[in-house]
């Protein structure tokens, strides 16, 4: 007689990436382009010199590398930049990656842009799969607009925003706080948010990359951002999570939901759960920390994924615990060399 040997089927586990520190890697960032059509003050200077073509990610490196990310067990993708609406054919890597949403391997791509060329995008974006979105806005005043981006136009984001609101695209506001700039518009804005609907989050200025400005005279805490906001609104603790660093309260008078992000006061690498990666390959363990990985030559030398998934592993086992950003009086220097519009916000 023959004996039965019953085998169980075998379930795949789910992938996961899971640093030293027992943290689950699931949300990815990415950087498309180090370009972008504003120069923010506190973000770039204004004679930026860029990043030669052959050095970044073609839309079909950066499709393979956010796949195989995927792959892995990244579950939330956003895409950033520079201005990531600038790249050009940007539409055709929405596009693609929205298969993985279809599949539910992917359960979030989103974006953050500055908004100037959502109005041409959003409905298109709607139709790959993207469902909310973040939108950084310092000022609700034109002409200060046009100074704190040095040529942006206000017209064309709120034109953006109301285009993406259109599409059913829910959108968040970021701004950065800015001692003496933007802190006289942070009720006019929080009402104006709710008042259509958004979630607004503000964030203090990081020391990141060479800019023409002392960062010290922009440097305002996001503690001192919230006590201004108390002074004519009452706000209440919620338990209210995105899976982004912000911890969030809520507004008596308007009921809406005001996020604060405060990288230099208040240490938020504990529940870190992102990897970034530049529009060249080079993927980022810690926002706040120079150790990277190149993830462009494994991915360039070969067409199959054994040497990219590699790369990525030992990257991943150096994800640091943390980060020390300091804004320092005596050193004029910032604490990390790169701009945000490289590693992307
Ligand atoms: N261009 C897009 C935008 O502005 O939304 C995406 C890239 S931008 C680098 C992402 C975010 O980083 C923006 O909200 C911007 O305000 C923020 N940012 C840039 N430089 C910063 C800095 N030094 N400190 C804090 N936030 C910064
Ligand atoms: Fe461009 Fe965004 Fe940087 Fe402003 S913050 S210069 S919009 S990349």
């Amino acid at each position: 007689m023959l004996d039965t040997v019953i085998t169980k089927p075998t379930v795949k586990p789910a992938a996961r990436i899971i640093d030293p520190f027992g943290r689950t890697i699931n949300y990815l960032r990415v950087s498309v382009t180090d370009r972008c059509d504003f120069r923010c003050v506190y973000c770039m200077s204004e004679d930026m010199t860029f990043l030669p073509k052959q050095d970044l990610l073609t839309l079909e490196e950066l499709d393979r590398l956010c796949s195989a990310f995927i792959d892995k067990g990244v579950k939330r993708l956003r895409i950033t930049g520079g201005e990531p609406l600038v790249r050009r054919d940007i539409m055709t890597l929405f596009k693609s990656l929205s298969r993985h949403l279809n599949t539910g391997s992917l359960e979030e791509l989103t974006l953050t842009t500055n908004g100037s060329q959502l109005a041409k995008y959003a409905k298109e974006l709607r139709n790959y799969g993207i469902k909310r979105i973040n939108v950084s806005l310092d000022t609700l005043n034109a002409e200060k607009f046009r100074t704190l981006t040095r040529w942006g136009d206000l017209k064309k984001v709120l034109e953006g925003i109301e285009a993406a609101q259109n599409a059913g695209i829910k959108v968040k506001i970021n701004a950065v706080a800015l001692k003496d700039v933007n802190e006289d518009e942070f009720i006019p804005m929080i009402k104006w948010a709710h008042g259509h609907g958004m979630d607004i989050t503000f964030i203090e200025v990081m020391p990141l990359g060479e800019i023409e400005s002392a960062r010290i005279d922009q440097y305002m805490p996001v503690s001192a951002v919230r006590s201004q906001i108390e002074q004519s609104m009452t706000l209440r603790e919620i338990d209210y999570k995105t899976g982004g660093p912000a911890r969030y309260v809520e507004s008596e008078q308007t009921g809406g939901r005001i996020g604060f992000i405060t990288p230099m006061t208040h240490n938020f690498c504990e529940s870190c759960n992102r990897v970034r990666i530049t529009c060249t390959g080079t993927l980022f363990m810690c926002l706040g920390q120079e150790d990277a990985a190149d993830l462009r030559t494994p991915l360039r030398i070969s067409h199959n994924n054994e040497l990219l998934n590699q790369a990525i592993d030992a990257a991943i086992l150096r994800k640091p615990k943390g980060h020390d950003f300091v804004i320092d009086r005596t050193i004029n220097q910032p604490a990390v060399a790169r701009h945000m519009s490289q590693t992307g916000g």
